[in-house]
């Protein structure tokens, strides 16, 4: 015992661990079947804090400085229960088709598939109980000096959704002392499948709560092309110019200037942006630029790099006022918008898309950066 207090006093005075990012796991609620749904805590120096649930892998809540000091930038609930009632795909992990594949089918080697129909007449997100209701595996937890960070995994049975293959999928979120936020979402199959994974958290960097407007925050996504839609929302195989339109956000421009412009029925169908902005063509090895959010008000800022070739940028047009998140707060049109790093919608069913397939023996990886800092 003499020797343990004797360990510990040495170990105080030489100052606190060297661990400056910390994970912990917590206990979130349960499921109505009983099972456990556990949070993992990360934290910084640099005053960030990301709590990822495992159902879902969730991002339920992201606490950023700013001018005005911490904010927590995510839409969200307190509570299981929020997540299992009205989803909304907030913070979520969505797959194994995030956005949408059109009629939900699809042919692979000569075969056609039929998915889940979700959303009119349309597969979305992966169907009716895509990867964001799933109860995933907390199968890491780390804590370091530059970072922190945890892996969830889940197996995705061949046929799930209709969707041909056994996929294995993890999911790593990595909090870093340079204040990023890293997800990983990787994935191997034991047969020829379509996949396309991202995360759908919804920001708003006043903070989720504030009550200040997206639309009067400023978004810069440096695409040159967008892809337009059908009524249905599906791509409609053109790439277009976003130059002269409501689309072009290549200097950085604040949400609400161009998001009532009815002359453009692109605006019509998508009731202001829900649309997949062209960064590149394909993947690419590494990671680019595909926007940057900035609250002007509190000088917060989110720059996005992935190695992905589009992000889906949707200003939250189905948020109603029905939907009541953290801290009692109702959420609105405006209150929060989404960008997700991924491959184009429906690409499985657009040749000039490129290709979602993954074959067995490939690894699929989609890295998104989310980078955070406070303007002077
Ligand atoms: C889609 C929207 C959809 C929303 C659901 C977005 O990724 O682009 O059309 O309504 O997800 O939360």
């Amino acid at each position: 015992m003499k020797r343990f207090l004797l360990l510990a006093a040495a170990f105080c005075a030489a100052g606190s661990p060297a661990i400056a990012a910390d994970a912990q796991r917590e206990k979130f609620g349960a499921l109505p079947d009983g099972r456990d749904v556990e949070a993992v805590v990360l934290t910084n120096e640099g005053g960030m804090k990301v709590r990822i649930i495992a159902y879902g892998a969730i991002v339920q809540e992201l606490t950023a400085p700013g001018r005005d000091g911490p904010a927590d930038v995510v839409l969200g609930y307190d509570g299981i229960e929020g997540y299992l009632e009205a989803p909304n795909y907030f913070g979520a992990s969505v797959g194994r088709y995030a956005n949408r594949i059109a009629k939900g089918s699809f042919t692979l080697d000569g075969k056609d598939y039929q998915l889940a129909i979700n959303d009119g007449p349309n597969a979305l997100h992966g169907g009716v109980q895509g990867f964001d209701k799933r109860l995933w595996t907390v199968a890491e937890v780390k804590s370091g000096k530059d970072n922190a960070s945890v892996t969830f995994t889940l197996v995705s049975p061949d046929g799930e959704e209709g969707y041909p293959g056994t996929l294995s999928i993890s999911a790593t979120y990595t909090l870093s002392e340079a204040n990023e936020l890293t997800i990983d979402y990787r994935a191997a199959t034991d047969a020829p499948t379509v996949v396309n994974l991202t995360n759908h958290s919804y920001f708003n960097l006043a903070g989720a709560s504030s009550g200040v407007s997206v639309l009067d925050q400023v978004l810069t996504i440096p695409a040159e092309s967008y892809t337009p839609v059908d009524a249905t929302l599906i791509p409609t195989g053109e790439f277009r110019p976003v130059e002269g339109t409501a689309f072009d956000f290549r200097k950085p421009t604040r949400v609400g200037d161009r998001i009532r412009t009815g002359g453009d029925e692109q605006m019509r169908f998508g009731r202001g942006y829900d649309h997949n902005w062209v960064v590149s063509r394909a993947p690419v090895e590494g990671l680019q630029w595909l926007a940057t959010m900035e609250d002007p008000a509190s000088g917060r800022v989110m720059a996005i790099h992935s190695n992905q070739p589009g992000v889906q940028f949707y200003s939250g047009n189905f948020l109603n006022g029905t939907v009541t998140g953290k801290g009692g707060t109702i959420y609105r049109m405006g209150d929060a918008l989404c960008l997700e790093p991924q491959i184009f919608p429906d690409t499985p069913n657009q040749p000039e898309f490129g290709s979602a397939r993954l074959d067995p023996g490939e690894a699929y990886l989609n890295r998104m950066v989310f980078r955070f800092s406070v303007a002077d």
